[in-house]
């Protein structure tokens, strides 16, 4: 399929583009200043070119790794970090982040509603695998958000104090719900509110899609533990796969524990010649996410322009990279992931149909075009088949290219079949 926009197609782009071009200023001050942050992390660890071979079996002694997880601790703010292949997915960094900060009989409270969809069956809030957390013996308990989507501090306060409480986990981005994604000053905040009245619990963010969206990362706020994917913000679209976590040091290394075998922890874990594209992915992340951040403020306008509710609105803050809309009925919502799908690099010619997928409750229809299987800091597109048939868009290597993405989905919109 061309890019041979009908007048149509081509009137809403000239209208989109003259409204967002004003908000990509502050995108870039962002991307600046978070570029800095990276770059000095690199230099203070001494990068050097001998940390891309890699090594195997066992992979002890394996200084690129060392020095990349040195490197993700400073930048989320933390004493330690992890930044792995080993960790295969953020859901991955997050169980083990979580079940090496909980001790069977304790608690883990959720204080900003139901968590993301795969993180459901890890508790056992679905499901009934082996070694959830429910047969571990770990409780779960989750504080609703407000009327409005907000963060029910009063709620949290009081929900938090209980001693068996042994982490409280606060997530950065919606997902799948209608709930504000957070700021960091929100996050802030909400660490406050649980140290008020806990001293001994670990503060958890799931910090996926918001890393270098602002200037301030959770462990600068009061977070004791972070995870998040590679696939998404922090792997810069080069990273082939992995996840992090990052945070105090025994809370890092009890994860690490987990996430090989207890004993071995942070030690081993071979990196198989993956080093360089987990440095070099993370090195240009920060001006990635302002190649998404641009695509999705786009997104946002030619959905207004065309009459549909975006949130958040093409004018506004964001705390993340995710763009929602609601399309109210099925049919659109196909299409708009048709669009994404047909203008993407990858996969252009398949047709996405809705199906079932391993960890999620309903039927999903997913546009991945992508050069990394299911990486959403590519353009992509996913939606639960579930009222009010919300697309969640994100990601875009090049704001060029998310563009031309977003332009694809209006004329499958507009003028597709
Ligand atoms: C994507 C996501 C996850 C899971 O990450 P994967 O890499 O897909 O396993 C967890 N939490 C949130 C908020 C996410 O957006």
């Amino acid at each position: 399929m061309s890019f041979d926009f009908s007048q149509r197609v081509l009137d809403i782009d000239s209208k989109a583009q003259e409204m967002t071009a004003p908000l990509f200023q502050r995108i870039d001050d962002i991307s600046a200043e978070n570029t800095k942050k990276v770059l000095a992390a690199f230099q203070r660890h001494r990068v050097s070119d001998t940390f891309f071979a890699g090594t195997t079996g066992y992979g002890y002694n394996d200084r690129g790794r060392q020095a990349l997880d040195n490197i993700c601790a400073d930048i989320f703010g933390a004493r330690s970090g992890l930044m792995r292949v080993g960790l295969i997915s953020g859901t991955h960094a997050i169980t083990c982040a979580l079940f090496g900060a909980l001790s069977p009989g304790q608690t883990l409270l959720y204080a900003t509603g139901t968590p993301y969809d795969t993180l459901l069956s890890v508790i056992g809030v679905t499901g009934n695998y082996h070694g959830s957390m429910k047969q571990y013996g770990i409780d779960y308990a989750e504080v609703p958000v407000t009327e409005t989507g907000l963060a029910d501090l009063k709620a949290i306060k009081s929900a938090a104090a209980f001693e068996k409480v042994g982490v409280v986990a606060i997530q950065r981005s919606r997902g799948y719900s209608a709930r504000a994604s957070l700021t960091a000053g929100e996050i802030g905040e909400i660490c406050d509110t649980i140290r008020s009245v806990n001293a001994h619990a670990a503060i958890f963010v799931d910090n996926c899609y918001g890393e270098f969206v602002e200037l301030l990362e959770p462990g600068d706020v009061g977070a004791d533990l972070i995870a998040g994917s590679l696939i998404k913000n922090p792997g810069g679209g080069l990273a082939p796969a992995g996840g992090y976590i990052a945070g105090r040091a025994d809370l890092v290394e009890n994860a690490a524990m987990r996430m090989t075998a207890p004993g071995l922890g942070s030690e081993a874990g071979a990196t198989l010649g993956s080093n360089r594209y987990l440095y070099q992915g993370l090195f240009t992340a920060p001006h990635t996410v302002a190649q998404a951040m641009k695509t999705a403020v786009f997104c946002a306008a030619c959905m207004d322009i065309m009459g549909y509710s975006a949130y958040p609105a093409w004018d506004t803050v964001r705390p993340d990279i995710i763009q929602r809309i609601e399309f109210g009925e099925p049919d659109s919502l196909i299409k708009f992931c048709r669009g994404i799908q047909r203008g993407g690099p990858v996969d252009s010619f398949v047709t996405p149909e809705p199906s079932d997928m391993p960890g999620y409750e309903s039927q999903i229809i997913m546009a991945v075009g992508g050069f990394v299987q299911g990486a959403s800091i590519e353009l992509s597109a996913d939606g639960p088949m579930r009222e009010p048939y919300a697309a969640y868009m994100q990601g875009g290597l090049t704001f060029e290219s998310g563009r031309l993405g977003i332009l694809s989905a209006v004329r499958e919109m507009l003028e597709g079949g």
